[in-house]
């Protein structure tokens, strides 16, 4: 892409840590009152261009990482750094763009009365590159290109799309700040098979293009293990094993995800 931010500057070390992170939630009060462990001392690491796939059940705390991760919540104890910075006030608003979200249902993410072409360029307005009407326009058309969508789509409406092509909208919506860190929640797992390694291979190519770091979150493990360098698996909050792809496949270690695998 020749505007705007070059993807090709990586950043030095990883792209996001967490050491120690803890989440708890509170419910009930009195003797009803229940602590919950989303998130127990959970420590990993996302490098630029890696792909860190995280797997658990139902439950487990997947989701309450991706929120950490992409500093929706605050760690009770613990620490977040993004890019290398803490997260606080400050360094959000400076990370704003450089960080993106691709979620499960893309009807939450896209404004059904808004059009595709609306909806992909809004990110660029926010986080300001600079670019006037026109070059972001060319923009949006560039990426939904990228993401396998021809240029008319711009004026359609979420409903008259497919899922697979919304969630290619929404990989486009989160492409357009370039940013270097994206948080994928169970990004493909509404999607039918067939479409599911469609858009699967289109981010592994996306990836490649624009270095970008990758948290990918699943309860689906054949997904995982398409995009994934690494694998977490989060058990009751807790990060109970993390190894290489096809070494987690041919050997896990732990006796949770030796029982997971055979689920498989
Ligand atoms: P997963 O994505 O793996 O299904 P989550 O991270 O969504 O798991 O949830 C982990 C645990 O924390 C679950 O027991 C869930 O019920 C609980 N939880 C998540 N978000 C909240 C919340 N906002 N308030 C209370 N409990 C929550
Ligand atoms: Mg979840």
């Amino acid at each position: 892409m020749s505007t705007a931010a070059d993807t090709s500057v990586t950043v030095p070390g990883p792209v996001l840590e967490l050491n120690g992170v803890n989440v708890t939630f509170t419910s009930g009060i009195g003797r009803k009152r229940r602590v919950l462990h989303a998130m127990r001392d959970v420590s990993l690491s996302v490098s630029p261009g890696e792909t860190l796939g995280v797997v658990g059940e139902s439950g487990s705390g997947k989701s309450t990482t991706g929120a950490v991760s992409l500093g929706l919540r605050a760690p009770d104890s613990g620490a977040a750094r993004l890019l290398g910075r803490p997260l606080n006030r400050a360094t959000k608003k400076a990370l704003r763009g450089s960080i993106q979200a691709v979620l499960q249902h893309p009807q939450w993410s896209l404004n059904p009365r808004r059009r595709v072409g609306e909806s992909v360029r809004e990110p660029l307005a926010v986080v300001g590159h600079g670019l006037s009407r026109a070059e972001q326009r060319e923009r949006v058309v560039q990426i939904l290109e990228r993401v396998g969508l021809a240029a008319d789509m711009v004026d359609r409406f979420p409903h008259e799309l497919s899922g697979g092509q919304r969630q290619r909208v929404s990989v486009a919506r989160a492409l357009i700040t370039e940013p270097k860190f994206i948080v994928f929640d169970e990004a493909v797992s509404a999607l039918d098979v067939s479409v599911q390694m469609q858009i699967l291979a289109m981010i592994r190519e996306l990836q490649n293009q624009h270095h970008f770091g990758a948290m990918f979150i699943s309860h689906d493990l054949g997904a995982v293990r398409r995009v994934s360098d690494r694998i977490s698996v989060l058990y009751r909050g807790e990060i109970v094993e993390t190894a290489e792809t096809e070494f987690f496949f041919t050997a896990p270690q732990h006796p949770y995800s030796q029982q997971l695998l055979e689920t498989l």
